[in-house]
């Protein structure tokens, strides 16, 4: 039995990277950039009015200003501000030469049609100078960043339009186990329905990855070693889930074996989620996961998330923190890492959802992360701080 740590390491140092592709920026919410982004020009590109208003000399501000024209967004201006002059300027337009401040509307009363003067106590500038922002060359955004709404802007804003993203690793869903039936079919006596593979695929896509599902293959070597074959062929890496226990149909870890891959590790120290086993060659990866859902669903987040990510040069690994309990949190066993599903409440402390046991499913509907009580820790006292791993960030 290895660490969960260990585990992680394992993982992650087999991890291969997707190679890029240059998409549209139309497409690009959620996927991870391959390259640096570079502005191609200054932003904001010339010296930029703030405010509707007039722009002048910080001098004048104490005499009347005649008002020599009026600049519009999306104008230039031809004429210099001299002395005792200003030109009506609004947001977004280029301030003219001579100006070095713009005052409010709001600030000003007008003398006569010609001329106004400020009221104002004191002004700022209200000018966004040339490249102020981000100067012409200067990098935007980092290869490895996840691309967010709000980084959509800055890569219009810079003319990336075909950016350079990482290609969706392949994860192949196999689900194993006699008892399971679709979840479009009514189970029978001892059936149940065959929740992880949708609850999978929906972990590995809103990682960034191309889930790809294999079906139900029954508790028999012939029939997974046939469809394991085929999903190595065609994947990154392929999830099985049950069959990896100690069970009289638990083939999955032999098979993997027959399909020529090497064990790692097939027992990790964390509760739930034992049983994980995951093997490789120089070709192919594979994970068999336990065979209940929030097992599974744990397994996922803390062992295959960041293998998606690393495998797709994210920067960012899922994000932990540190969180105050709202509760005492006890526990008989100590031998092992537990993670469980929690609530984050609006003053920031987690609240442990109820929770069964691993087959508990409806334990995961409303958590907000999945909260940690290391080895040998029995009890956590309300306020003590656990670490908690955000889900879906
Ligand atoms: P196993 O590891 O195959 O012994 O499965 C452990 C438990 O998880 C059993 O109660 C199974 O019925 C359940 N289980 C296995 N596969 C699935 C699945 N795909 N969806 C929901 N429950 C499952
Ligand atoms: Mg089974």
């Amino acid at each position: 039995m290895i660490s969960l740590d260990e585990a992680l390491c394992i993982v992650l140092a087999h991890t291969p990277y997707t190679p890029g592709e240059r998409i549209d920026l139309e497409d690009a919410r959620s996927r991870i950039l391959a390259e640096d982004v570079r502005s191609d020009m200054d932003m904001p590109p010339f010296n930029k009015s703030a405010m509707d208003g007039f722009a002048c000399r910080r001098d004048d501000l104490d005499s009347d200003l005649q008002v020599i024209e009026t600049v519009l967004a999306g104008n230039t201006s031809q004429r210099v501000i001299g002395p005792g002059e200003c030109c009506r300027i609004m947001t977004g337009a280029p301030v003219p030469e001579g100006a070095d401040c713009v005052i409010k509307i709001e600030d000003t009363s007008a003398q006569d049609n010609d001329n106004v003067r400020f009221t104002g106590e004191r002004t700022r500038d209200n000018i966004c100078m040339r490249g102020e922002d981000i100067p012409k060359g200067g990098i935007v955004l980092r290869r490895g960043e996840l691309i967010t709404p709000q980084h959509m802007s800055l890569l219009a804003s810079v003319g990336c339009i075909r950016p350079m993203v990482a290609s969706r690793p392949g994860v192949g869903i196999i689900a194993t186990g006699d008892e399971l039936v679709e979840p479009d079919t009514q189970p029978g006596v001892a059936h149940i329905r065959n929740s992880n593979s949708i609850q999978l695929r929906a972990q590995a896509q809103a990682a960034g990855a191309c889930a790809n599902y294999y079906g139900i293959v029954r508790d028999n070597e012939k029939d997974i070693e046939a469809i394991l074959k085929k999903a190595l062929a065609e994947n990154s890496i392929v999830l099985l889930t049950g069959g990896v226990s100690m069970g009289d149909t638990d083939f999955v870890p032999a098979v993997m074996q027959t399909c020529g891959l090497d064990i790692l590790f097939d027992k990790v120290c964390i509760k739930p989620g034992m049983p994980t086993t995951f093997a490789a060659s120089d070709k192919a990866l594979c994970m068999g996961l336990p065979g209940n859902p929030v097992a599974v669903f744990i397994d996922f987040e803390i062992l295959l998330r960041p293998f998606i990510q690393k495998s797709m040069g994210r920067s960012q690994l899922p994000r932990r923190v540190y969180l105050p309990l709202e509760e005492r949190l006890t526990r008989k066993r100590t031998e092992r890492e537990s993670w469980m599903p929690a609530i984050i409440t609006d003053k920031g402390e987690v609240q442990p959802c109820t929770y069964h046991g691993p087959a508990h499913v409806g334990s995961l509907h409303n958590a907000d992360a999945l909260i940690s009580i290391p080895v040998g820790v029995a009890t956590l006292e309300k306020g003590e701080k656990v670490q908690a791993q955000l889900l879906f960030r």
